[in-house]
């Protein structure tokens, strides 16, 4: 049997995936972990506990799994498992921050996030600066000696696909005596480890790639180090926001296949790209495999591939960006990304409209695609007949 040691260490990730966290069960050698629907547990005597589980707030065996695998993919101390991404966040950062402290978060955040620190910890003393994570220059200057506790980041960023150089990040943020955050779901751990990269934590929205079939939404801390994991596991039972044991089951079901996943659709991706390169009614093509990207070489280092996200700017701007939308038929139009399904969305208006007016606002003619693993040339002819009926929309209207 392969030890829990040799998984983190020796095994290859697709090994990982499949095996890390979860022995066959002792009594029955169930392979794959049961869900345990319980609240609570048989004590042997008072505190008997049998394996460490009292209540299924502090601890619950299927939970248990997910969170053992999700720590050896991203070669940390320790995982932990959420209700959703942004309860994992807020958890973070109430474990890291008290009243008075600061965060550098990433200029171009996750919609989510943004309104997180923006309406919700700023009203709790926790104040926030944006600043573009591909410019360290510009992270340097956010930075307020002894007050910032965190650096925040996304790389590749939402929607925009901007990329941080997390080995400078991390070693900017420790001078500064802060911690350095990753949120890693655009990449997912298959394509980049934060956490070898000098990170102290990594974040995870699950309900995206980790989850890979959009049918449950979550959440996931991986921490570098023992001290912050005894933090994070202190609070994440002290506030409660986990995530169930048939939520944790399917999470751990789609991590099992997120290396073939991610290759798919960094397959797919490509070949999009590609596409969207040569059309006529494609102004920009953001995608941090373009050489052309600013981003190019350090997401070379730092990624094994460049991911199944693809954004791109239309001519014509907005009307002709929400025709687009509308007129897809295998892209469904829709917000969230990573499922095995192709989406399309209007950023502008749908996951970034709460940072409309803001320094975040995203362009109007923006459109961003989560590419799926469906045929490709399936996709590509969808976004040809969209690309095309779009045209002659927006020319009648006009
Ligand atoms: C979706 C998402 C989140 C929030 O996760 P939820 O599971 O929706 O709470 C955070 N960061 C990024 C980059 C996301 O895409």
């Amino acid at each position: 049997m392969v030890s829990e040691q040799q998984h983190r260490h020796k095994s290859g990730f697709e090994t990982r995936a499949i095996h890390a966290g979860y022995e066959p069960d002792a009594m029955t050698g169930s392979v794959i972990p049961p869900i345990y629907a319980t609240s609570t547990y048989k004590q042997d005597g008072v505190g008997g506990l049998r394996g460490g589980y009292e209540y299924s707030r502090s601890g619950n065996p299927t939970r248990t799994a997910l969170e053992g695998n999700i720590a050896a993919l991203e070669e940390g101390e320790r995982g932990f498992a959420f209700a959703s991404g942004l309860a994992a966040e807020d958890t973070l950062i109430r474990s890291v921050c008290r009243p008075g402290d600061h965060v550098v978060i990433p200029d171009d955040a996750y919609g989510g996030t943004y309104r997180l620190f923006d309406k919700v910890e700023r009203a709790w003393g926790i104040v926030h600066s944006p600043a573009p994570v591909s410019d360290i220059d510009a992270v340097r200057a956010a930075i307020r000696p002894g007050e910032t506790k965190v650096v925040w980041v996304e790389t590749p960023t939402n929607p925009l696909l901007n990329i941080g150089d997390i080995e400078a990040l991390a070693a900017l943020a420790h001078d500064a005596g802060a911690l350095l955050v990753v949120d890693n779901t655009f990449a997912s751990p298959y394509l980049q480890q934060p956490l070898t990269l000098g990170a102290d934590a990594v974040v995870h929205s699950t309900t995206k790639y980790c989850g890979g079939h959009s049918d449950v939404v979550g959440g996931a801390l991986v921490v570098r180090d023992l001290d912050l994991a005894e933090r994070v596991g202190y609070h994440q039972n002290a506030i409660g926001a986990v995530a169930g044991p048939f939520d944790a089951w399917l999470t751990l079901r789609g991590l099992k296949t997120l290396g073939v996943r991610m290759d798919r659709h960094c397959d797919n991706a490509e070949r999009v790209v590609d596409y969207l390169l040569d059309h006529e009614a494609v102004e920009q093509v953001i995608y941090p495999g373009l050489e052309s990207h600013p981003g190019h070489a350090v997401a070379s280092r730092q990624m094994k591939r460049y991911g199944g996200m693809v954004s791109f700017r239309v001519v014509g701007g907005v009307d002709q960006a929400l025709a687009v939308c509308e007129q897809t038929e295998v892209f469904t139009l829709g917000e969230s990304l990573g499922g095995v399904e192709s989406l399309i969305e209007h950023p502008g208006r749908m996951t970034h409209a709460s940072v409309a007016g803001t320094d975040l606002e995203v362009p109007a003619d923006l459109i961003r695609l989560s590419v799926g693993i469906e045929t490709v040339d399936d996709l590509i002819a969808d976004l040809d007949q969209a690309l095309g009926r779009s045209l002659s929309a927006v020319a009648r209207r006009g």
